[in-house]
């Protein structure tokens, strides 16, 4: 008799991880099945989605187009669900064994403790949720048989150079990070960079967010503290190396001196693969390496000075408490704030720092406390912002 097949659920389905998520679906055949999906606004594309695989169940999580896709779907099965709330019902379905969080920014949240809390596997690529409530996705994913597995390139090859020794022999991890787009930019530069030039990556093909998070590298200062809880790392064991193919996705070395890498193109339908069919592999739609034509991979340490972001990550590594949901809800406000001309690039981690500053950490919070502090975030980098000189404005 074959296996069961994995039937998924993609919360954010409509995104770049989310599209890249049902190509690898597609790929990977019968096994898998996809049952539902949610997305927030893009509603042709979750109609088109919901028709072409059959979908049972589609949540757009903002109301306004509850009517625009449902009368898309009239002629179908497929059960249409307006509201985040309902993205929590995808996420804790007894009709899914994986879920895809595919979703950006802190909105992800109540879907990824509802599927923790349920034993799902999560297939996470929103690491804005770990980052935020890590000390208790974790903890509950644990108490529950919850099976927590990246997406994200760089903690994918973590997870995958982990499975070469044992837990006690990791003495630490090495994190790589493209550079982004500025990193030959003098600090100058980036503080007269537009949006443009900072959704200009140089390796990845990404959503926006993401994109001007690795502009900054506030993307690798999240990364950092998603590690931390994804591996229950201590923060000294985690570096940060510049390595602008993006080839090496990271490294881990062991305690006897050898560092395992992973490899691969830059290319997010491989580590999505992994997640979705661990602990085993599988041909799949990435491309092959061949390093026959890249013939040099190239490394230096980061620049802290003229990339403040990356000292916040490690500051809230060590922090922990509520300073993840600041971190987060700071730099997601500010990235809005830049999105709209508000701000200049270089003042997205001016900001958040300025919210860290002011920030007294609770230790061990519970979903309320980190709310809280992720709307206090969120409040006092608007407030910064009336209050910024005029000059200091765009
Ligand atoms: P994207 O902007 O392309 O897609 C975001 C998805 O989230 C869309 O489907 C959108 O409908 C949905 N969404 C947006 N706001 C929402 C809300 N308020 N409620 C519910 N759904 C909402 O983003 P992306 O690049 O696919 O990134 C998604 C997540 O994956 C992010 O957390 C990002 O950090 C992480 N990630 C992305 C990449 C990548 O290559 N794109 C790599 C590593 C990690
Ligand atoms: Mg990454």
């Amino acid at each position: 008799m074959s296996p069961p097949k994995k039937r998924i659920t993609i919360l954010g389905s409509t995104g770049s991880i989310g599209q890249s998520s049902l190509s690898v679906i597609e790929s990977l055949g019968e096994d898998y099945q996809l049952v539902s999906a949610g997305a927030h606004r893009q509603w042709r594309l979750l109609a088109d989605q919901a028709r072409r695989y059959h979908l049972q169940k589609v949540v757009i999580t903002d109301p306004k187009y509850e009517k625009k896709l449902k009368n898309a779907l009239v002629d179908t099965d497929t059960e249409v669900l307006a509201g985040s709330d309902h993205l929590v019902d995808l996420a804790r379905d007894e009709l899914v064994d994986i879920v895809v969080v595919a979703v950006v920014g802190a909105a992800a949240l109540p879907a990824v403790l509802a599927a923790a809390q349920a034993g799902k596997t999560l297939a996470i690529a929103n690491k804005e949720s770990l980052v935020m409530a890590g000390c208790l996705v974790m903890p509950l994913a644990r108490q529950n048989d919850a099976t927590v597995l990246p997406i994200d390139s760089e903690h994918s090859a973590i997870l995958q150079a982990l499975r070469a020794g044992r837990r006690h022999e990791v003495k630490k991890v090495i994190i790589t990070c493209s550079g982004g787009p500025f990193l030959e930019a003098s600090s100058d530069q980036i503080a007269r960079a537009n949006l443009a030039d900072a959704l200009n990556h140089p390796t990845w093909n990404m959503g926006p967010k993401i994109t001007i998070d690795s502009a900054t590298l506030m993307n690798k200062a999240l990364e950092i503290v998603e590690a931390r809880w994804l591996f229950d790392l201590d923060p000294d064991q985690i570096e940060v190396l510049i390595h602008p193919e993006s080839i090496i996705h990271s490294l881990v070395e062991f305690c006897d001196g050898s560092v395992l890498a992973q490899l691969s193109p830059p290319d997010m339908r491989l580590p999505i693969q992994f997640a979705l069919t661990y602990p085993d592999r599988r041909e799949g739609p990435a491309p092959l390496l061949d390093l026959h034509q890249i013939r040099q991979l190239n490394f230096q340490p980061p620049d802290p000075e003229r990339f403040p972001a990356l000292r916040l990550g490690f500051e809230v590594a060590r922090r922990g408490g509520t300073a993840g949901a600041v971190l987060n809800a700071a730099n997601e406000a500010a990235v809005g704030a830049f999105q709209e001309g508000k701000i200049s690039c270089n003042q997205i981690a001016e900001l958040t720092e300025l919210s860290l500053r002011k920030h007294n950490s609770i230790e061990n919070p519970d979903l309320p406390q980190i709310m809280e502090a992720d709307r206090w975030a969120r409040r006092e980098v608007i407030d910064s912002l009336k209050s910024l000189p005029h000059s200091a404005k765009l």
